[in-house]
C-alpha cells in the first residue's frame, strides 16, 4: 500500500527525517512511535502531502506521490487522516462534518455521502448524533465522528496522529477500541501513538524512530519485548 525510500525532510538546517524507508502492506497497522520531536508528525504530514520531502521517494500503491506533477488531492483522497486536535467544525452539525469534505473535496454526490455518513455513524452507535454539533459531544465522540469523517472516501491508508493524546483519559478506550474494530476488519493503518500497551497488542508491526532514522522495524514482540539495541530499550524504559 505505502513504501517510503529514503525519505529526507529538514526544515532549515534541521534534519528530521534522515533516510527513512519501511513500507507497509495491505491490512496492516503499523504503530509509528518515537519520542516528542522524533518526527512522526513530520513522516504523517509528507505521506499526506502537506509536507514535501527534500529527498526520497514516498509511493502509494504505484504512484510515486512525492514526483511534483503528481495530482495532489487526488492522492490526498486516497488516504484517510486525523489528528489529535479534533478538526471538527464548530459550527456544523456532525452530519455536516462528516459529509463536507466528500462533497466539497471528493466529488462525492450529497445524497450518497448522506447515507455512507449515517451508515458509518451508525456502526459506532451515533446515528442519533448526526443533527447534534460538536460542543454538545464528548471528547471522545468527537474524535470518533472525526474518524467517520476520515473514512468516507474509503481511503487506501489511514493516517492516525496521536488522536487519543488530547483526551481525557477516561475517553481514550472508546477511541482505540474503535481503532481495533478497523484493524479488525483489515483497514489499513500507520498510527503514531504514545499508548505502548495498546500499540503492543493491536498492532501487526512496530516502527520506531530515534534521532531521524528507524531504530526498529518489527513485530511487537521484537521490538517492545525483545530487542537489545540499548537506545531502543531506554526508549521503552520509560513507559514501564
Ligand atoms: P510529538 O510526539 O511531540 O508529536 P513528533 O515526533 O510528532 O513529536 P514532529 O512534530 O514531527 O515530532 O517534529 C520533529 C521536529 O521537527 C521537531 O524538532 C520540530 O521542532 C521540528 N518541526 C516540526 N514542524 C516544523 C515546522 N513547521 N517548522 C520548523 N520545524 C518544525
Ligand atoms: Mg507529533
Amino acid at each position: 500500500v505505502l513504501r517510503l525510500d529514503q525519505v529526507r525532510k529538514s526544515y532549515g538546517g534541521n534534519e528530521v527525517l534522515k533516510g527513512i524507508s519501511f513500507d507497509i502492506k495491505p491490512h496492516e497497522t503499523v504503530a509509528l512511535l518515537g519520542p516528542s520531536g522524533s518526527g512522526k508528525s513530520t513522516l504523517m504530514k509528507c505521506i499526506n502531502l502537506l509536507e514535501r520531502v527534500n529527498d526520497g521517494q514516498i509511493w502509494l500503491g504505484d504512484t510515486d506521490i512525492t514526483d511534483p506533477r503528481v495530482n495532489r488531492d487526488q492522492c490526498r483522497s486516497r488516504i484517510g487522516v486525523v489528528f489529535q486536535q479534533f478538526n471538527l467544525f464548530p459550527h456544523m452539525n456532525v452530519l455536516k462534518n462528516v459529509t463536507l469534505g466528500a462533497i466539497k473535496v471528493h466529488g462525492v454526490p450529497k445524497d450518497q455521502a448522506r447515507e455512507r455518513a449515517l451508515e458509518l455513524l451508525d456502526r459506532i452507535g451515533m446515528k442519533q448524533k448526526a443533527g447534534a454539533y460538536p460542543d454538545q459531544l464528548s471528547g471522545g465522540q468527537q474524535q470518533r465522528v472525526a474518524i467517520v469523517r476520515s473514512l468516507m472516501t474509503d481511503p487506501e491508508l489511514l493516517l492516525l496522529d496521536e488522536i487519543t493524546s488530547a483526551l481525557d483519559p477516561m475517553l481514550v478506550g472508546e477511541v482505540l477500541e474503535m481503532v481495533s474494530e478497523l484493524t479488525d476488519k483489515g483497514t489499513t493503518i500507520l498510527m503514531a501513538t504514545h499508548e505502548m500497551s495498546f500499540a503492543h497488542h493491536a498492532a501487526d508491526r512496530i516502527v520506531l524512530l530515534l534521532n531521524g532514522v528507524i531504530a526498529e522495524n518489527g513485530t511487537p514482540r521484537e521490538v517492545m519485548d525483545e530487542s537489545e539495541n540499548p537506545k531502543t530499550k531506554e526508549f521503552f524504559s520509560h513507559f514501564r
